[in-house]
């Protein structure tokens, strides 16, 4: 059994989830190359991705296969030597493990036998993304990956077109077409979205603009959603029966020259604003100027 001096953590036998880079290789910390040095099994997703990063930090410990496949037959193993007083480290391919990776059962399991569990804190794309966005940091949600469905994926979306705080999403090339149609279809082309692409690699990238023009930007060059990317969407700041006096006024413009339903219509396709929550606060302006009207000809 390997101990673990006071110096370098508090405890001798633990489960530590340790976070390791999201691609640039100096990002692992100090304290979390310590516990993988010394603990007495790293349970990884896949050997190959985290021997990689052990035989560059010439890191020799013993490795525990763990993945959402195996998990219900490795996880009661990994307790038992827990409860034999070793200590476990768990790291995924990269990132934080437990964010969209695995990893959380093990710690249910931990804290429901009293084992200690040490979480060290360190890279994940979702926190990097988000605070070089420049959206709102104060408020965010997480959402992870969309659903593939495509009409999972649009109900997913509904349910979150009224939410305030930032969203962070993850994503990948062969989707991120679609996830940004359909972000067109509910939120509208102006919402606001940035682009996070390969973030701490060599061809890093962060571009933001309103989705229909960053949907435009990508189509005239497939090489930009090249790579490991996050979206983070701007929150939906107009509450829920409140429109901008832009919003009104492009709805006035478009009303005068089509029917008021069309220009509700073309409206919610442009600023993802509920066009029914729009017709009805359209006519009642109108109603309440043609009787201010009235009331300054008496
Ligand atoms: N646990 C990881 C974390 O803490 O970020 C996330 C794992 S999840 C299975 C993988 C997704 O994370 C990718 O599809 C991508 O959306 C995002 N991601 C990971 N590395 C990234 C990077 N270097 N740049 C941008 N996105 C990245």
């Amino acid at each position: 059994m390997k101990k673990i001096s006071s110096s370098e953590t508090n405890c001798v036998s633990a489960l530590y989830i340790v976070p390791t880079p999201i691609g640039n290789l100096k990002d692992i910390t100090y304290r979390a190359l310590s516990v993988l040095r010394q603990v007495d099994y790293i349970a990884v997703e896949d050997t190959r991705r985290t021997r990689i990063l052990l035989n560059f930090f010439s890191i020799r410990t013993s490795l525990y296969v763990l993945h959402q496949y195996n998990e219900y037959k490795k996880i009661p193993i990994l307790i038992s030597k827990l409860q034999a007083g070793l200590s476990v480290a768990v790291v995924s391919d990269a990132g934080t493990p437990l964010i969209n990776d695995p990893g959380y059962r093990l710690v249910q399991c931990c804290q429901k036998l009293k084992i200690k569990v040490i979480p060290l804190p360190g890279p994940c794309a979702a926190i990097t993304a988000l605070c070089g966005s420049g959206l709102p940091t104060d408020r965010f949600c997480f959402e992870g990956f969309l659903p593939h469905k495509h009409r999972l994926r649009i109900n997913r979306l509904q349910a979150l077109l009224e939410e305030p705080r930032t969203l962070i999403f993850y994503d990948v090339k062969h989707r991120i077409m679609d996830t940004l149609k359909d972000m067109i279809s509910i939120f509208g082309l102006e919402r606001y979205v940035v682009l996070a692409r390969e973030l701490t690699k060599i061809w890093e990238s962060i571009y933001g603009a309103p989705v229909g023009q960053l949907l435009s930007w990508i189509q005239r060059d497939s090489s930009r959603i090249q790579g490991e990317m996050v979206l983070v969407v701007a929150g939906n700041c107009l509450k829920n029966h409140e429109l901008s006096p832009k919003i009104f006024h492009v709805m006035n413009l478009l009303a005068s020259e089509l029917p008021v339903k069309k220009a509700a219509t073309l409206v919610e396709y442009i600023y993802g604003v509920r066009k029914n929550i729009l017709y009805k606060k359209y006519l009642s302006k109108r109603l309440n100027k043609i009787v201010d009207q009235n009331i300054n000809i008496d």
